[in-house]
């Protein structure tokens, strides 16, 4: 294994150590999802998910320590949504050097607070090491009723795709420090409807369906003029971005009418679940179909 890990990229790590991974029966969900799920009873699931936050890479020595903290538990908060769940508890970890000052931790801590009291986490427990980046670990559980639980390989050929919200220039205008996982849409959709399979959009719309559409073993259509952009966004910045932290979920043509007919919350209809053979098309305004390559989202490697 001389490989290097750029030239896997970050999906590819991720498989490699997926299969060289086994797990016991009560694990029903290992690696390859938004969070892992467990089973804690024949009626109710236990999710885990953490998130890793590095100085340079998520957010600089300038971004708000504030906003930082906050978009640290946030993230985790948005996974735990992506598989239909309730955010629990949370273990903290802190990699900083010994130079820093005391304030821009506790700013740090306020931002998490805050994110964990509007989403009902309480924080109990986490380590600090010293480390030459700062880094922040988030590790967070939720819960899922097994019926609720909602994962990345449902979507049928037929469906409908949807967004809950606007996307694309997430990093320009500021959305990625100040987002709101989608918890009480997420809680409204599994409760109310059945969902065929969601995700969170972290890599970019493109990406993120991608592993929807790879899950699942579909191909899609998505319809430019329905895609909901943010402010200063363009049709690629909404595939490409990332970091909008909406949900992305496909339904049944029954049950896209009824959400499409409920008043309650925003939801864009965005596309269609097509076989496999047909990959991803983009139609845009004029009706001119295209390809869509996989050109990646957010980069790590
Ligand atoms: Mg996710």
């Amino acid at each position: 294994m001389k490989k290097k890990i750029a030239s896997i990229g970050e999906f590819g790590l991720i498989d490699i150590l997926r299969s060289k991974t086994s797990c016991s029966s009560d694990v029903i969900k290992g690696i390859g999802d938004d969070t892992a799920v467990v089973k804690m009873s024949s009626k109710k699931r236990l999710l885990l998910t953490t998130d890793m936050l590095v100085e340079g890479v998520h957010f600089t020595k300038d971004s708000s320590p504030k906003a930082i903290g906050y978009k640290a538990v946030c993230c985790s908060v948005s996974d735990i949504a992506a598989m239909g769940g309730i955010p629990k508890h949370a273990v903290i970890s802190f990699g900083v050097a010994p130079s820093i000052k005391l304030d821009f931790i506790l700013k740090i801590h306020q931002g998490m607070k805050t994110a964990a009291k509007r989403f009902g986490v309480n924080i109990v427990g986490g380590d600090t090491v010293r480390s030459e980046n700062n880094v922040i670990n988030v590790a967070l559980t939720g819960e899922v009723n097994a019926d609720k639980a909602v994962y990345r390989d449902g979507a049928k050929v037929g469906d409908k795709v949807f967004v809950t919200g606007r996307l694309g220039n997430s990093l320009n205008s500021g959305w990625h420090l100040r987002f709101m996982p989608r918890v009480a849409e997420s809680q409204y959709l599994v409760n109310k409807y059945k969902i065929s399979s969601m995700i969170d959009i972290s890599d970019g719309l493109v990406p993120d369906l991608d592993h929807i559409l790879k899950g699942s073993k579909v191909g899609a259509i998505l319809y430019e003029k329905n895609v909901p952009l943010r402010k200063d966004a363009n049709i690629e910045k909404a595939y490409y971005d990332g970091e909008d932290f909406e949900l992305l979920f496909t339904v049944s043509p029954k049950e896209a009418k009824k959400i499409l007919s409920q008043k309650k919350y925003i939801f864009y209809h965005i596309g269609e679940i097509v076989r496999e053979s047909i990959g991803l098309l983009s139609v845009d305004v004029e009706g001119e179909e295209r390809e869509i390559k996989m050109k990646k989202g957010f980069v790590h490697f």
